[in-house]
C-alpha cells in the first residue's frame, strides 16, 4: 500500500486530503508545519508528498532541499491564481500540482497518475478479508484466490475505491462498461450479484434504493 504525506497547516483541507486518500487505499501522514515535516522526511520513506507551500517553519520550496535527493514524488499544492507558485514548484522538481480549491476525484486521478509514472503504482486494496492487486489484476479473499471476470474486477476496483459512498448505477455503468448506460442496466445488476455471491458480500456491497450501489465502510455495524 502506497504511504503518502500531506504536508498542509490549513487543518480543513489537510483531513480532507486525508480522508479522501485513506478512503481510496492510500496510507496517510500528516505533517502541518516545515519543520515537523522535514524531520518526517528525513526518518520514513514516502510514495509521495502531497506539499503546500505557504507553511509555517519551513515554506514548501525550502522542503524541497530536503526531498529532492530523496527521489521523492512531490504535488505541490498551490493557492488560486498563483502561477508563480505553480511554476517555481515544477521548476523545482515537482511532478505536479493541484490548486485549492479542488475537487476530490481530481486529486485522487492526479495521485495515481504521479505513482503510476514515477513507477510506484503497484497497489494493493483492502476490504475486510479480500485484497485487490490493481497491477497483477488478482483478488484473493482470505489468500485464496477468486476468479474474477475483468468487468467484475473493474466493478469490485470501483467499489472499494470509494467505500462508503453510494455510487449512482449510470456512473458504475460509465465507468465499467464504457459509454452510455444502456436503457436496460440489469447486466449490471447481474454482476453486482455475482460479485456478492463470489466473496460473501451479500450484505456488504448494499442496494441504495434510486441510487445505486455502495460498498459499506470496514466499520459499519
Ligand atoms: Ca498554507
Amino acid at each position: 500500500m502506497n504511504k503518502i504525506l500531506i504536508v498542509e497547516d490549513e487543518e480543513a483541507i489537510s483531513s480532507l486530503i486525508e480522508m479522501s486518500l485513506v478512503r481510496a487505499g492510500y496510507r496517510c501522514e500528516t505533517a502541518d508545519d516545515g519543520l515537523v515535516a522535514a524531520d518526517k522526511i528525513e526518518q520514513n520513506v514516502y510514495d509521495l508528498v502531497l506539499l503546500d507551500v505557504m507553511l509555517p517553519g519551513l515554506d514548501g520550496y525550502e522542503l524541497m532541499d530536503y526531498l529532492r535527493p530523496t527521489g521523492t514524488p512531490v504535488i505541490f499544492i498551490t493557492a488560486k491564481g498563483s502561477l508563480g507558485d505553480r511554476v517555481k514548484g515544477l521548476r523545482l522538481g515537482a511532478d505536479d500540482y493541484i490548486v485549492k480549491p479542488f475537487e476530490v476525484p481530481e486529486l485522487i486521478a492526479r495521485v495515481e497518475s504521479v505513482l503510476r509514472r514515477t513507477g510506484r503504482g503497484g497497489q494493493t486494496l483492502h476490504a475486510w478479508d479480500v485484497e485487490l492487486d490493481t497491477v497483477a489484476r488478482t483478488v484473493t479473499k482470505n489468500g485464496v484466490p477468486v476468479a474474477l471476470t475483468p468487468r467484475e474486477f473493474d466493478l469490485l476496483e470501483l467499489l472499494i475505491r470509494n467505500r462508503g459512498m453510494a455510487l449512482y448505477r449510470e456512473t458504475l455503468f460509465e465507468r465499467v462498461w464504457g459509454g452510455e448506460p444502456e436503457n436496460d442496466t440489469r447486466t449490471l445488476d447481474l454482476h453486482i450479484n455475482r460479485l456478492r455471491k463470489k466473496l460473501g458480500w451479500q450484505t456488504r456491497i448494499t442496494t441504495v434504493y434510486k441510487i445505486g450501489y455502495k460498498l459499506e465502510r470496514e466499520d459499519a455495524p
